[in-house]
């Protein structure tokens, strides 16, 4: 390799205000290009690479008339020859940067930019979910009961009437679930001891839905669906093994934490703090659970009513009951039609799956196989 040719400089010392002429050199250093500098009659100084304040990158079509390098303590550096200052820099090891990459090449561009949307993709996709349930360990069960009796307030007061059952089918209903609660186990998260209490509830379809903290709601509709269709109440069992999988597991404090976790990254990003403070109780409405949700309340709802020595298919046929019952109803074949969403709405037991038929198919054989 051969040596490089030293460029001619004008150097002010800091000292006197005549600019003296001296050779600069390049050199191949660990940390980054050295300056070496030749002042004649004196030992030449090194400068590493910290140590100067390198010139801005510039765009090469259009290079400066000349570059003035900061020596910090040891002056400035004037130079009238910015190419063959680059070549030099270049030889001795010099990398550009990210922006000035960017700058002149559109392909590492375009690559940042696909890098960039699929690093967000994937936080949006795995990183949020994962984080939000690591967070959810610290989340107390008292503000899930108060977030819980607070939203079931709301519905109180909106689509939920209160339940015509008479009491002792309630009474009977709320053994069966006091007796699976007794049993439900740890999902997801040791010492979690959430306060299983079985609501009955009128004004949905055939619906049943968990709320953080352990108060599951069913509707009369549901329990009606499985006296119409002769299933008896191991199939209401199934159901509320099922809700209880979605409490013991935290699916809907995790999904509330997560959208706060997008909101903050949301509110970071376009500098809007404000937005956070908004959440609340109506974060819960525009919630649907995740099919992967869904999936692990099915196999918590197999995992106990095994355990308890129940049967799962019932639960399958009321499932299909259910899901034929709606679609007959949308047609307007069978009986008053209802909106769509009356069925389909919060926390439906079908909404987010799509192919109950399947889901049906592993409850009756009693497993599947996505549970551990
Ligand atoms: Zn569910």
């Amino acid at each position: 390799m051969t040596p490089p040719t030293p460029l001619r400089a004008r150097w002010f010392d800091g000292a006197s205000s005549q600019a003296r002429t001296v050779l600069v050199v390049l050199e191949p250093a660990p940390g980054g290009p050295q300056l070496a500098l030749h002042a004649p009659g004196q030992p030449p100084r090194r400068f590493a690479h910290g140590a100067v304040e390198w010139p801005e990158e510039w765009n090469p079509r259009r290079p400066p008339p000349r570059l003035v390098v900061d020596l910090g303590d040891g002056g400035s550096l004037e130079i009238d020859e910015p190419a063959a200052w680059q070549a030099m820099l270049s030889a001795a090891g010099h990398r550009p940067g990210l922006a000035q990459r960017m700058q002149t090449r559109w392909p590492v561009f375009a690559a940042v930019l696909v890098l960039a949307a699929a690093g967000l993709f994937l936080f949006y996709r795995h990183g949020t979910p994962w984080l939000a349930t690591q967070l959810t360990r610290h989340v107390p069960l008292a503000w899930e009961t108060a977030l819980s009796q607070q939203v079931l307030h709301q519905m109180d007061d909106g689509t939920l009437k209160p339940s015509k059952l008479a009491p002792e089918r309630q009474a009977e209903l709320r053994a069966r679930f006091d007796a699976l609660a007794a049993q439900a186990g740890a999902g997801r998260y040791a010492g979690y001891a959430p306060r299983y209490a079985l609501q009955f509830r009128s004004g949905l379809g055939a619906n049943a839905f968990a709320l953080p903290g352990g108060t599951v709601v069913v509707t009369d509709a549901l329990v009606e669906a499985a006296r119409a269709h002769r299933l008896g109440d191991d199939a209401i069992a199934g159901v509320l093994a099922h809700e209880i999988g979605h409490v013991a597991h935290r699916h809907t404090t995790r999904m509330v934490v997560e959208q706060g976790v997008l909101n903050i990254g949301l509110g970071l990003a376009l500098g809007d703090v404000s937005g956070l403070l908004s959440t609340g109780g109506s974060l819960l409405t525009g919630l649907a659970y995740r099919r992967n949700h869904e999936r692990e309340a099915d196999c918590h709802a197999l995992a106990l009513m095994r355990a308890a020595g129940l049967p799962t298919a019932p639960m399958a046929d009321l499932l299909l009951a259910i899901a034929q019952d709606g679609a007959a109803r949308r047609k307007g074949q069978d009986g008053p039609a209802q909106a769509p969403q009356e069925e389909d709405g919060l926390w439906s037991l079908l909404s987010s799956h799509p192919d109950t038929a399947a889901r049906a198919r592993e409850l009756r054989a009693g497993h599947a196989p996505h549970c551990s």
